[in-house]
């Protein structure tokens, strides 16, 4: 059990394939960078030597004749090239870092864009979170090269204590959970996250030892060797100058290069270690780059619904999410037509929103299928099934971008369309009060001006950027909960509206607000167990969905 948790070891030559495709990744992206740092290195390299060669020219000739016209040339060009090489060097060493600087945004964008593509199922995998850690874990290793050949052995514990580390550390920050923060005292999660002296950054965790230890010993063992080699070179360096063998001139050559070629050996030693260290994360970076999509995608094109035997139709599907036992949806069947509209009603956690999330292909079913004009989903074109679904789901997202930008999911292109839909949405009022419109700004962050919106506000927002969407499926997952009784009354007597053309489909748990859908589906522990209109259903005596209306019901009957 013990050795699962400890890392692989890594090959030299795994470790070399890696940098190598590392390597070719930077080539592609920044060309310009392997050229400067490859020149930057020559340069950097070759310089010295003559510095060295010049001075011992000098040294020679104090030593020597003293010719004051050799000696004053030696030194005005001595100076000259000093003077040249710093100057090739800075401007060397500027391009170099230009190039090092843009590269860390290309970098960047390679792990960006690859979290966007990762799908929705593999979200619930820690797996991934690992990855995604080890790959923000890059950019700051960069920055403790005294400890990078310890890290490369511990990488997962160094992943593991970043990934803490970033949830704990900004939570306070994170709008969303800072009210409950404060009022919870949440912070105290972070305290025993912090007082626990044994954690990886802590003062008696694993990197404190690794410093009090190994790095102490390696550290006195690289000076002491390195001090005690020179010296030996350089007694022998004196012998032979005191025999005669060469002089003065020479000897100073000698002993700077000799200096030049043991620091050359001991950067030899440390690429050596780089490329084992950097191999530890490249690793993981390079499983999460590789993560193929687990859900299969095909090429089929997406025609409109068909009325005849069209719609949608779940077939005998259960699901379980990735990585547990139990089934949350078993066996469901269900035909939907196209244009009709469906409430979706049972307690919480029945398996309403795992069905629309199977529906909208976030995951797939683990048996039965689902059909769309009479196809398996799963063999049509993914971004074509996918536009074809406008989801408010439960759990939505606004962004601090503009207003606008929210509703249309992108840069604001139609002003009056945007308008149009946050005015069906019942949001017009609320526009109304903003001085820059559909301009303005959600919360503080990128300008004072910012508005802060209620939940129901909010809501609001998220129904008019479903309604932006203009697809042929709308879906709404307990539309109304945050909105108030006149706003929920509002929205339904537009619905029909709204939803014109359209096939709705609604969680809500107001069963008052399901009765004028043309069809009812009770969910029940992950089944539905009945299925039909508002007046066949309570007709049922004992049906369920008569006991869910009767138990709303008392509170507003007399
Ligand atoms: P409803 O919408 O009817 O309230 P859900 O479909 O959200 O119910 O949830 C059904 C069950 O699935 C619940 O027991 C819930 O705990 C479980 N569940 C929901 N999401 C996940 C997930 N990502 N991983 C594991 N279980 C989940």
């Amino acid at each position: 059990m013990k050795n699962k948790d400890k890392e692989e070891k890594i090959s030299f030559a795994q470790a070399f394939k890696m940098n190598w495709r590392a390597f070719g990744i930077i080539y592609r992206k920044r060309p310009q960078m392997i050229a400067s740092r490859l020149i930057a290195s020559i340069w950097d390299v070759l310089t010295p030597y003559a510095e060295i060669w010049l001075s011992a020219r000098i040294i020679d000739e104090l030593a020597g004749d003293r010719d004051p016209g050799r000696l004053k040339f030696l030194v005005i060009f001595t100076l000259a090239v000093t003077a040249a090489s710093a100057l090739i060097s800075a401007f060397i060493r500027k391009w170099r870092d230009v190039q090092d600087t843009s590269f860390w945004f290309a970098v960047d964008r390679i792990f960006i864009e690859k979290k966007a593509s990762l799908d929705y199922a593999d979200l619930d995998n820690p797996k991934t979170h690992e990855l995604i850690a080890a790959m923000e874990t890059i950019g700051s290793y960069a920055g403790y090269t005294a400890f990078s050949k310890i890290w490369a052995k511990n990488a997962k514990a160094h992943v593991l204590g970043n990934r803490f580390f970033w949830h704990f550390g900004w939570l306070g920050w994170d709008d969303e959970a800072a009210a409950d923060i404060r009022i919870y005292n949440q912070q105290r999660f972070c305290g025993k996250y912090i007082a626990n002296k044994e954690s990886a950054f802590e003062s008696k965790g694993l990197y404190a030892k690794l410093s009090k230890y190994p790095i102490g010993v390696y550290s006195v063992l690289s000076t002491g060797l390195s001090v005690l080699f020179s010296a030996a070179v350089n007694a022998y360096i004196c012998i032979k100058a005191v025999s005669g063998a060469f002089g003065v001139g020479m000897v100073t050559q000698y002993t700077a290069s000799t200096m030049r070629v043991f620091s050359g050996i001991g950067m030899l030693i440390e690429f050596y270690g780089d490329i084992k260290n950097n191999a530890a994360y490249l690793k993981l970076d390079f499983q999460l780059i590789d993560m193929k999509s687990s859900l299969q995608k095909g090429t089929r094109r997406v025609e409109p619904p068909r009325k005849e035997s069209g719609g949608i139709e779940f077939k005998n599907v259960s699901f379980k999410y990735p990585g547990t036992d139990d089934y949350v949806l078993k066996n469901v069947s269900i035909k939907f037509r196209p244009g009709s509209r469906l409430a979706a009603v049972g307690m919480n956690g029945s398996g309403k929103t795992t069905f629309i999330k199977l529906l909208c292909r976030l995951y797939d079913p683990t048996e039965g299928e689902i059909l769309y004009n009479g196809v398996n989903i799963k063999e049509y074109d993914y971004g074509e099934y996918m536009r074809m679904f406008a989801v408010v789901f439960q759990d939505f997202y606004i962004t601090k971008f503009k207003l606008g930008e929210n509703v249309s999911s992108g840069p604001i292109t139609d002003r009056e369309k945007v308008e149009k839909c946050l005015e069906s949405a019942g949001f017009a009022d609320k526009l109304a009060e903003y001085e820059k419109g559909i301009d303005t700004y959600m919360g503080k962050i990128y300008d004072p001006d910012g508005v802060e919106c209620s939940g129901g506000e909010a809501q609001k927002i998220a129904i008019a950027r479903a309604l932006y969407k203009d697809a042929p499926f709308i879906i709404l997952d307990e539309p109304t909960a945050s909105l108030d009784p006149i706003a929920e009354a509002d929205i339904y007597s537009k619905f029909n509206d709204i939803a014109k053309g359209k096939s709705a489909i609604y969680i809500s748990h107001r069963l008052s607000s399901c009765k004028f859908c043309d069809e009812i589906a009770v969910f029940h522990e992950g089944q539905i167990i009945q299925h039909g209109s508002h007046d066949e259903l309570l007709s049922d005596e004992d049906g369920k969905y008569r006991q869910l209306w009767y138990a709303q019901a008392q509170y507003y009957q007399k």
